[in-house]
């Protein structure tokens, strides 16, 4: 299956000291990739880029906020430096805190997706919600495009949600940072086509993380999620990571501008 091979590639992954981020480097790791991983977090990218050298690959943990362009700058540069290039870039990292636009809504206190109906977002909230789900996907590409363009060379997967085609209440800063990865995913595959760069999204359903594990292990919210997924089941990070590895590498080598939604059907009434 040379296809699904990423031997002799590097990849460079935010948000990859845990959960989803985590389980895409260990799948890419498998696959033959040399992986960075970005977070605030020391002790977790340090302890991903543990298991990823277990596996036989090489891996650089690096401690950056991406919602700095400094710090993006800078992660970007010294992945570059050790691994000689990054072939592949996940915009992966991002925040969940939902809250209503205007005034509390009535009906108890969770949505499904357990958010507080209480909560009225501050700008101060908006802004962090932005930066974090989608100005660093901006940041991080802009650092990293010249040296793929260079090469003529480069796959990026921007993971946004199924809440980037499904409106829910009490997710406004949420859900338009990342209806925005998904344009800005489509605008940057057409800008970086000519260069062969594949841009491409995932927008994932409900997989337990530390991000929603409040959620899944909530019975009563839990059953609410089986509601809204067709398939009435649940998937795992893991899974995330092989439909990331399709589009990472040379099988999806004629795939770009896509954004795929692995929800278990959460969006298939949507156009
Ligand atoms: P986690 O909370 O488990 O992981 C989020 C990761 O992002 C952490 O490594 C966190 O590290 C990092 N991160 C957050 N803010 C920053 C920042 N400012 N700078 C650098 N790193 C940052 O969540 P998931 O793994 O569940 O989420 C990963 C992505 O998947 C997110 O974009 C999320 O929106 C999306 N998603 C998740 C779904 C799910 O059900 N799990 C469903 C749909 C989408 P640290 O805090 O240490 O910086």
């Amino acid at each position: 299956m040379k296809e699904f091979s990423l031997e002799g590639r590097s990849a460079l992954i935010t948000g990859g000291g845990r959960g989803l981020g985590k389980a895409m480097g260990l799948v890419f790791a498998e696959a033959g990739c040399d992986v960075a991983l970005v977070s605030r977090t020391s002790s977790e990218v340090k302890s991903a880029a543990k298991e990823i050298e277990a596996i036989g690959k090489r891996s650089i943990p690096l401690v950056a906020d991406v919602t700095e362009k400094q710090q993006v700058d800078e992660a970007i540069l010294e992945a570059t430096e050790a691994f000689g290039k990054i072939d592949i870039l996940v915009n992966n990292a991002g925040i969940g805190l939902g809250g209503a636009a205007v005034s509390e809504m009535p009906g108890g206190t969770d949505s499904v997706l357990g958010l507080n109906t209480q909560r009225i977002l501050t700008p101060e909230i908006w802004d962090n919600l932005i930066r974090t789900n989608l100005t660093s996907a901006f940041y991080c590409c802009q650092a990293v495009g010249p040296q793929m363009m260079e090469r003529k060379y480069g796959k990026i997967i921007n993971i946004l949600s199924s809440n980037a085609a499904r409106a829910y209440p009490l997710t406004g800063p949420y859900n338009a940072a990342k209806a925005g990865l998904r344009m800005f995913t489509k605008v940057l595959a057409l800008e970086w086509a000519p260069y062969n760069i594949n841009v491409n999204a995932i927008g994932p359903g409900a997989i337990r993380t530390e991000m929603t594990k409040h959620r899944h292990d909530d019975p009563e919210i839990r059953e609410k999620l089986l509601d809204i997924i067709p398939l009435r089941k649940f998937t795992t990070a893991r899974h995330v990571g092989l439909l990331a590895l399709y589009l990472a590498s040379p099988a999806s080598d004629w795939m770009t501008g896509q954004d795929i939604y692995f929800d278990g059907g959460e969006t298939a009434m949507v156009d």
